[in-house]
């Protein structure tokens, strides 16, 4: 995310598909003057004196937030003020260099704070959060709608700078043109209505839709129909009924997905109906939780904000920083996957009716019994039981000899533990990263378990991000939500869990081995259709032979996994893929369809919509349905991916390609990871990114690859 407005939306929202990842605006040094004695002792208002300048977390208090935000957004206008009061003629130092170091202390109090709201969360920040959003936006179109400010960059002479002076400017320049500073003061005007009203609208639909979820959770009076769920998960659901206020009874409440994980175990095939539906039917049932009239207005507001700033849609409008750049684009790829997705998928709908036959079940598959029937072939093809490959997977032993080993191996970095900085929860562990060359090279924090005010999912943050500028060197930290073993018992993780390790260190690889002068253009800070490539290409190391032996140890017995139980992970690796491509990319398909409508004519009420463009992209298996349906589509209505959930599956394609020319070209070398990290890891946004892909592997990304990964083709 590479401001803060998509930060702020991104921060409350739980991602299920890949992870989300949050880094924020950038830091800067200008000089403070916080005379305030409400200020005093606030240790926002200066650099932390701690290493790196880590977070003083063990001075960092809720009340301080505040003041620090009142404080930081003045002191950021009065610099953008100052900017545009200078006499002397616009140049690079007195323009583009200031506003890149402006709102320090703005930047560092939201740094911790949106870092605590996703992780370790209180009604007091809740309430601040709200308060803040609208504000924290409106700050954004204080300084990119604002003509004069934009005035000066463009006197700027772009061809007396280069490298990342330049780089920055252009990043500048377009990031004021895609907010509409270029448009006359009319049309200005209208884009910051729209701006705020669909600010308005994205907070309305997601309370809703908390609403929604919360009131459509599925309650069911006979323990009978919970058959097949553990003992405890039926107490869970017993708990959750009593707190509902439904005591005696059980409620199974709603995850943001359609499947719902519980769907597995239930042997109860009416009470599968009934949960799905209750999934599926959540936010369109006419009443105060429909978001139907919310999201229509969203989508015709788009379509007018894209108008207004001279695009044929809102997705043109959207798409032109990122790697895909066109809608047709983004398109094209989702159409190469959809047609083997779907094929792929008739197969695996086929298998699974095969088996409801044999077991003389009488009906026809639907998709609330996909993941019964899904799961009874994964045992049957693959005898693969989750409960025997745990006890190999120690969630510290994963962490040390699995993911750092192959950091260590492919980068030449090693990592100590640091038990002396300030956490901001006791279950947070420290590291300090050391460098090919033995230098110190950041701080890493781990935080593993779940928690009842952490958001769900897993993602990595930029507790203090690179800057040559600024003198800072990486701060970084990964957010899990494994659960939290017994007192005295070993932390145990699923396969699933170990792989989401590595996907969460890739991001940290990529904050790690930033190498930028500038903020805006360093690390993390590229476009969304590029960020999980990093991740998801460090998930392929958790089943390197050399890796695997090395950190998948019985607990107890510290054997190595046996090769016949690695085998198998690898062989149930493409399992269930036709899938979980198709309800990704429909669901991506959908997203871009209504943000691709070019004129008002071309809507329909939300259902019939959707119906027409799944039916348009041959989405026509009612077996699986895509990942989100219209009304609960909440990354797209209720946070920043609207005409960018595509992304997911744009990166999986650079992921597969470049380990594809990885393997081709020795596999796990120090070679090889220093090649990576010149020219992928360490850019930043401070190239072209399209350019750094071919510099690294010599041609274009290559869809074969991640057909072949999925088991599409051979
Ligand atoms: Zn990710």
């Amino acid at each position: 995310m590479k401001n803060i407005t998509s930060l702020l939306l991104i921060s409350s929202l739980a991602i299920s598909s890949g992870c989300t990842i949050m880094t924020k605006a950038q830091n800067s040094n200008a000089k403070v003057s916080g005379n305030d004695p409400a200020l005093a002792g606030n240790p926002f208002m200066q650099k932390s004196s701690l290493q790196y300048q880590v977070p003083e977390f063990d001075k960092i208090k809720d009340e301080h937030f505040k003041p620090a935000f009142d404080y930081g957004l003045k002191q950021q206008l009065a610099e953008i003020n100052h900017i545009v009061n200078v006499r002397s003629v616009p140049i690079f130092e007195n323009t583009v260099l200031a506003l890149e170091k402006s709102g320090e202390v703005l930047k560092r109090a939201q740094t911790v704070f949106f870092n605590l709201t996703s992780s370790n969360t209180n009604p007091t920040l809740q309430k601040l959060e709200e308060e803040y959003a609208p504000i924290f936006a409106a700050q954004e179109d204080k300084i990119f709608l604002n003509d004069r400010l934009y005035q000066r960059f463009k006197a700027i002479n772009l061809n007396s700078l280069k490298g990342e002076d330049r780089r920055l400017t252009e990043y500048y320049l377009q990031k004021f043109e895609i907010a509409g500073a270029n448009l006359p003061e009319a049309d200005k005007v209208k884009v910051k209505k729209v701006n705020e009203e669909l600010a308005t609208l994205a907070t309305q639909f997601s309370n809703k839709l908390l609403e929604a979820r919360k009131n459509g959770a599925l309650i069911l009076d006979d323990v009978k129909e919970l058959e097949g769920l553990s003992a405890d998960e039926i107490a869970a659901a017993s708990a959750d009924a009593v707190k509902a206020g439904h005591p005696g009874k059980f409620l199974l409440a709603l995850q943001n997905t359609t499947q719902q994980p519980l769907l597995q175990n239930l042997k109860n095939r009416a009470t599968r109906e009934k949960l799905f539906k209750a999934s599926w039917y959540r936010a369109e049932k006419g009443n105060a939780d429909d978001t139907r009239t919310i999201l229509e207005r969203q989508a015709k507001l788009r379509m007018e904000k894209g108008h207004l700033l001279g695009k044929k849609s809102f997705a043109e409008w959207k798409l032109q920083d990122q790697m895909a750049k066109t809608p047709e684009n983004a398109m094209n790829l989702l159409a190469q996957l959809a047609k083997p997705g779907v094929e792929a998928a008739t197969k695996e709908r086929d298998e699974i009716q095969q088996l409801i036959d044999q077991q003389k079940g009488g009906f026809t598959v639907e998709p609330w019994d996909w993941n019964f029937y899904a799961e009874q072939v994964r045992k049957a093809k693959y005898d693969l039981d989750e409960n025997q490959i745990k006890p190999y997977f120690e969630v510290k032993t994963v962490l040390e000899r699995g993911v750092f080993f192959a950091a260590e191996k492919f980068y030449g970095i090693t990592f100590k533990e640091r038990k002396d900085l300030p956490v901001y929860h006791p279950d947070v562990v420290t590291y300090e990263v050391f460098d090919r060359d033995g230098k110190s090279l950041a701080i890493y924090y781990l935080d593993f378990y779940t928690r009842n005010n952490k958001s769900g999912g897993a993602w990595m943050n930029n507790l203090v991000d690179q800057s040559h500028l600024l003198n800072q060197k990486p701060v970084i930290v990964n957010v899990f939500n494994y659960q939290k073993p017994a007192e005295g018992k070993p932390s145990l993780i699923s396969y699933d869990d170990v792989t989401t390790m590595f996907h969460e260190f890739g991001h940290t690889l990529h904050g790690l081995f930033a190498d930028q002068k500038y903020v805006s253009i360093s690390g993390t800070n590229t476009p969304r259709d590029f960020v999980e490539f990093p991740s998801q290409i460090n998930e392929f190391f958790a089943l390197e032979p050399a890796v695997l032996k090395n950190y998948a140890l019985h607990y107890q017995t510290k054997e190595p996994m046996p090769q016949s139980l690695v085998d198998k992970i690898k062989k149930a690796g493409t399992f269930n893929q036709g899938y979980s491509t198709t309800e990704l990319v429909s669901a991506a398909t959908l997203d871009m369809n209504w943000h691709s409508v070019t004129d008002a004519s071309q809507f329909r009420p939300a259902l019939d919509f959707e119906k027409d463009v799944l039916n348009k992209y041959g989405f026509t298996l009612s077996a699986v349905p895509p990942r989100y349906h219209t009304p609960y589509f909440a990354h797209i209505w209720g946070g920043g991916y609207s005409a960018g959930y595509y992304a997911y599956m744009w990166s999986d394609m650079l992921n597969s390609s470049a380990w594809d020319y990885i393997t081709k070209h020795g596999g796990m070398t120090r070679e090889n990871g220093d090649r990576f990290r010149k020219y992928i890891l360490s850019v930043g946004n401070s190239v072209d990114l399209n350019q750094a892909f071919k510099d690294f592997t010599g041609s274009a990304p290559d869809l074969k690859p991640l057909l072949r990964d999925k088991g599409f083709i051979k």
